[in-house]
């Protein structure tokens, strides 16, 4: 069963001809319908996430002024980062949102969770929006589910780095960051080197790849270095920033994957789950429709069983050279760390 949030109107939260546009979750929306789920389809109603659930992982005066600029009308907040008098209240939803189907896979014990939401999250720092991201939906409810006990794994699958998921939970020993990224691009974080800190030694992977690396070649580095680290780790959860801006058609990035590739993705994400009723999708980027579309249905469906994948799976590019140099990378600096901790 898909546990998915209930879409609420985001329409209000738009500026003309930028990228992450209210036609996105539309183009979600049309690939969940792909699936004709028919009963298998369960939709829990988001809820503005409350201040103290927020507050987990967003300092009180950044949310105090972050409502404060929407209410007063919003505005660009950065280069590529904007708000209206309707951000703030779609904010807090989709962070809800994300809550709201945790808890219900929670109460149930099973389904595959996705969060279908905007804005984004994972580039939103613990005190800025950054990225198109104002809140970040992830470590929102990654930190609720570390406040019950559990450790969660997120696999951040995103072209970009997600900088704001991996600075929230840089030195937390329950959460377990995993991203693979085009590198270099936006927003410059995401060196292998970057390792966790003192307190969380060995809890962020970085697995930077170069512009036309293919599906194979992804694969292989969550395979060769990260599966490893998840298996010692041992998460009780597995959330994935499941954005699509690395098939080969988005206009953002240059990274060459498939929505075959995606399925397959969706299913090594699955395989690091120690159980159904574990694993749940985050919408995060993802900027040509009909790719986002394809994309979704392919990875939300081959979790329900279905393979539903238009184009295949991709492979030959390059990167995996990339991949060793990571790991030797990594293996440096973690001893660098360790030495300096000891
Ligand atoms: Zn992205």
């Amino acid at each position: 069963m898909l546990i998915m949030n209930a879409r609420t109107d985001d329409t209000g939260h738009t500026e003309s001809g930028h990228p992450e546009r209210p036609e996105r979750l539309e183009a979600v929306t049309a690939a969940i319908e792909d699936l004709h789920l028919g009963d298998d389809l369960l939709e829990v109603a988001p809820y503005a996430a409350s201040r103290s659930e927020l507050a987990r992982v967003h300092d009180g005066t950044y949310l105090d002024a972050m409502g404060n600029y929407c209410y007063e009308g919003g505005g660009d907040i950065d280069a590529d980062t904007y708000a209206t008098y309707d951000s703030w209240s779609l904010a807090q939803h989709a962070a809800g949102a994300g809550l709201a189907v945790i808890r219900e896979m929670s109460s149930r014990g099973d389904g595959v969770g996705f969060v279908a939401v905007r804005p984004p999250g994972h580039h939103a720092l613990r005190d800025r929006a950054m990225g198109f991201c104002l809140l970040n939906n992830i470590a929102v409810s990654a930190a609720e589910l570390t406040s019950r006990g559990e450790r969660v794994l997120i696999l951040d699958w995103d072209v970009h780095h997600g900088n704001g998921t991996q600075a929230i939970f840089w030195d937390d020993p329950n959460v377990l960051y995993v991203s693979t990224h085009q590198w270099p691009l936006f927003p410059g974080s995401g060196a292998p080197y970057e390792v966790g800190g003192l307190h969380a030694l060995d809890t962020t992977v970085n697995l930077p790849l170069p512009r036309g690396a293919t599906g194979d070649v992804v694969r292989h580095a969550l395979l060769d270095t990260a599966a490893p680290i998840i298996d010692e780790f041992a998460p009780t959860w597995v959330l994935v920033s499941a954005g699509f801006d690395a098939h080969r058609d988005d206009p953002l990035a240059e990274l060459a994957l498939s929505s075959g590739d995606f399925a397959q993705l969706a299913q090594l994400a699955a395989s690091f789950a120690p159980s159904p009723g574990r694993l749940a999708l985050f919408l995060e980027g993802g900027y040509q429709l009909h790719a986002l579309r394809d994309s979704v249905s392919a990875a939300v469906g081959v979790l329900l069983g279905s393979d539903v994948a238009s184009e295949r799976p991709t492979n030959g590019g390059p990167g995996i050279d990339m991949v060793e140099s990571t790991r030797h990378a990594r293996v440096a600096a973690l001893r660098l760390a360790y030495d300096a901790g000891s």
